[in-house]
């Protein structure tokens, strides 16, 4: 099990890598506010064959860089059996996106990877499914995965998705898995991001997947419009780490600055 149950992971970052430049900026924005894992696609699954698809292997180098530049832990989406072997040699955790929870044979290949997979749900998947796509991973003899709940479709319109925050704590009752929300994709909006955060850590959540944009309304993809700023991204990780303690869970902190503090004390 890759997380510790008495943490909340905060995992953050654009939508897609664009540039070098944005992508670090952003990722020392999110470090300095109290991330621990930096969270961006190099290959994006867009609806429209005629949206930004990612840069590929291109993105994936400058994931490289900007782990080695910010210490962050680097998460970042595998569409496809065949690219698991690469992107599992650039990244810190894979994740597999809710257009292919039900994709088994790419469940399967990471299943066969020594890595954690945050795997998100179905967006028209009910609990029982999403344990048996968790299952095919678990098989393969991966036992790091986490659950990611990333709302559902229902015939609301407002929100982008329905955010199921019941999903948490019925996953914890019936599996020995972490659990992590993303109510970015869980909203669609970036005003009901801070609420459904902190909401998220008191259903008892193991830590949150949150979209960070240094410039939200130029961002190379539609998500701009769920993500939050840097100013907004402190804001809320101001909050998480006031609130954590009274949900008996500690934000962790990188290695480094944790020895920065103990030099401070
Ligand atoms: C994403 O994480 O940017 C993404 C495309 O999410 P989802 O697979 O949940 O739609
Ligand atoms: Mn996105």
């Amino acid at each position: 099990m890759p997380l510790n149950p008495k943490e909340f992971v905060v995992i953050a970052g654009p939508c897609a890598v664009e540039t070098y430049e944005t992508t670090l900026q952003c990722a020392k924005g999110v470090r300095q506010a109290g991330a621990t894992f930096f969270r961006a696609g190099a290959y994006k699954p867009r609806t429209n064959p005629r949206s930004f698809q990612g840069l590929g292997e291109k993105g994936l180098e400058i994931l490289a860089a900007v782990r080695k530049e910010t210490g962050l832990a680097i998460v970042t989406e595998v569409m496809e059996p065949a690219a698991v072997e690469k992107v599992a040699a650039y990244a810190d955790v894979l994740q597999i996106g809710t257009r292919n929870m039900s994709n088994f044979p790419l469940l399967k290949e990471v299943g066969k990877a020594r890595i954690p997979v945050i795997l998100k749900r179905g967006m028209a998947a009910t609990l029982d499914e999403f344990l048996h796509a968790a299952e095919y991973i678990l098989d393969g003899g991966n036992d790091q995965v986490i659950l990611c709940e990333r709302g559902i479709r229902t015939f609301e319109t407002y929100t982008r998705n329905t955010l199921d925050l019941s999903a948490v704590p019925a996953l914890k009752e019936r599996a020995d898995l972490p659990v992590v929300v993303d109510p970015s994709h869980g909203t669609g909006r970036r005003s009901l991001v801070p609420p459904m955060s902190l909401a998220a850590l008191a259903a008892g959540a193991d830590g949150l997947l949150i979209e960070v944009h240094p410039d939200p309304d130029n961002s190379w993809t539609s998500d701009g419009k769920q993500s939050l700023d840097l100013a907004g991204f402190h804001q809320l990780m101001a909050d998480l780490k006031r609130l954590a303690p009274h949900f008996g869970r500690t934000l962790p902190v990188l290695r480094e600055q944790a020895a920065a503090q103990a030099a401070r004390l």
